[in-house]
């Protein structure tokens, strides 16, 4: 194997369905931390979290090195333990509810709306009100941002306030979208939003997410628990402290934190937000021109919402799955890195053996069956946008040409 070559992000054989966008100034960013004195806890953090609040206008965020730990000390934060109860969508990354058993909680779901893939408030009013008189309530649950379209979270969260339920929203595809013209993240129908700067997401950090909240209680609280549960904050001690080394344990955390060299590129991304999130919607309006003649589901665009578009998925019209599969063998095999997102997270075997099967969720499985992700990402180009759609184009038309594709 020759290790010189040049490293090709996979372009050349293939369109990937996400990938980052770096220039020069996040380059710079993160080399100034490189030979600054602090790789880690030093003035990165705290100056990309004052920015990401300030951008989404939350009262604080809480930085740390993953969505998924993000989402874990939210609910920990949220008292959420053993004997707890958390529901979230079925059609999510599985971190949404690995972090309830993380935590020593039991996970249920409530299925999606098909027509946005998001939580269907119709379905949450009426588990809520079986939970209601079974005493199954949850004590939180975790609507997903799926594709980077919010879910309806005014009625979510006024469903769930009269039974006193923690909301925390997995907003790990939307930092720079808008519900009902504010920026997600202002946790205007939650206690807590999550994002995430995993590289195939909005912005990257390489690795990284963010907790936003308006409550200080709870920003402390996560801020303390992304750092093993210690403080050197006085007015936080049991007692006096012993002198200037001082610090307390008073809690149970991890060690979760970001660092400096995350925070200088999330920052330096976070100051290219608008123009990322501007260019995925113009490469989703453009797929939504090219599509429109050709026999599948586009993205539904809520009026309240202006989506991020971390990702753009599309239905085809079939409950074949032999036509399903054979539709992504052949945009795979002409080097276009189409995707799932995602397969139910019930029926995954770590779920199944928890006892979730296959109908338990019809909407979230009907989704699996039918449901493809084009590549979306800012610097996807013209010419490969319209491969993307000849390829697609020319799959499904010959698909439906031949009585196969009905058998
Ligand atoms: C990516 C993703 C996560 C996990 O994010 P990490 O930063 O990789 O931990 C959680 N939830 C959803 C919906 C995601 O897409």
């Amino acid at each position: 194997m020759d290790r010189k070559e040049p490293f090709q992000f996979g372009r050349a054989q293939m369109i990937p369905y996400g990938r980052q966008d770096i220039n020069e100034d996040d380059i710079d960013a993160v080399v100034a931390v490189l030979k600054s004195d602090f790789l880690t806890q030093g003035p990165a953090v705290p100056r990309f979290e004052d920015a990401l609040a300030s951008k989404v206008r939350a009262s604080h965020a809480v930085a740390v090195n993953s969505a998924t730990s993000a989402l874990h000390v939210a609910l920990a934060a949220l008292d959420v333990g053993p004997g707890d109860l958390i529901w979230t969508s079925p059609i999510t990354f599985v971190a949404s509810a690995n972090c309830a058993l993380y935590c020593g909680a039991d996970v249920d779901f409530v299925d999606i709306d098909p027509r946005t893939y998001n939580m269907c408030a119709n379905a949450l009013e009426q588990k809520l009100h079986k939970a209601a008189l079974n005493g199954k309530l949850p004590k939180a649950i975790i609507p997903v941002h799926m594709s980077g379209q919010s879910p309806d979270m005014h009625r979510i969260s006024e469903l769930v306030a009269d039974y006193g339920i923690h909301v925390v929203e997995d907003a790990s595809h939307a930092i720079g979208a808008e519900y009902k013209g504010t920026p997600v993240g202002d946790c205007a129908h939650s206690a807590i939003t999550v994002f995430s700067f995993h590289p195939v997401k909005i912005i990257t950090s390489a690795e990284g997410g963010m907790a936003t909240t308006n409550n200080p209680r709870l920003a402390e609280r996560m801020a303390m628990l992304r750092s093993h549960g210690v403080t050197r904050d006085p007015s936080l001690m049991r007692g006096q402290p012993d002198g200037p080394w001082y610090y307390q344990q008073i809690d149970l955390g991890w060690n979760y934190r970001m660092t400096d060299v995350q925070a200088a590129l999330g920052l330096s991304q976070l100051s290219r937000l608008d123009e990322f999130v501007q260019a995925r919607n113009e490469h989703a309006d453009r797929y939504d021109e090219l599509l429109a003649d050709i026999p599948i589901g586009l993205p539904n665009r809520l009026p309240e919402s202006r989506s991020a578009f971390h990702l753009y998925v599309v239905r085809l019209q079939t409950d074949n799955a032999m036509a399903h599969r054979s539709v992504f063998e052949d945009m795979r095999n002409a080097g276009i890195g189409v995707n799932l997102h995602y397969i139910p997270v019930h029926v995954q075997p770590y779920y199944r053996d928890l006892g979730f099967s296959w109908g338990d969720f019809p909407q979230a499985e009907t989704y699996y069956q039918q449901a493809m992700t084009l590549p979306l990402f800012p610097g996807l180009t013209s010419q490969e946008q319209e491969k993307v759609v000849e390829t697609l184009k020319n799959s499904i038309l010959r698909r439906n040409a031949t009585p196969a594709a009905t058998a």
